[in-house]
């Protein structure tokens, strides 16, 4: 049997190194369907990537206070 729908993978918190915001991190997940995925800082845009089926989901928890340049 495989599994129709993903599942949530892995779910963390991360603080972005170039804003200092905090925000959390879903990373969906499904058998034979992981490859890397981007997500971004939703303050600053700044790249990251994980291992997923599909794009991750990011939530803001804090928005940070240092100062960044695009
Ligand atoms: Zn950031």
């Amino acid at each position: 049997m495989q599994e129709a729908y993903g599942y949530e993978k892995d779910r963390f918190e991360q603080t972005c190194e170039k804003c200092g915001s905090l925000f959390s991190v879903s990373c969906p997940g499904q058998k034979g369907h992981e490859e890397r995925e981007e997500y971004y800082c939703p303050v600053c845009s700044q790249e990251f990537t994980c291992r997923a089926s599909n794009f991750p989901r990011v939530t803001l928890i804090k928005q940070g206070d240092k100062k960044w340049q695009k």
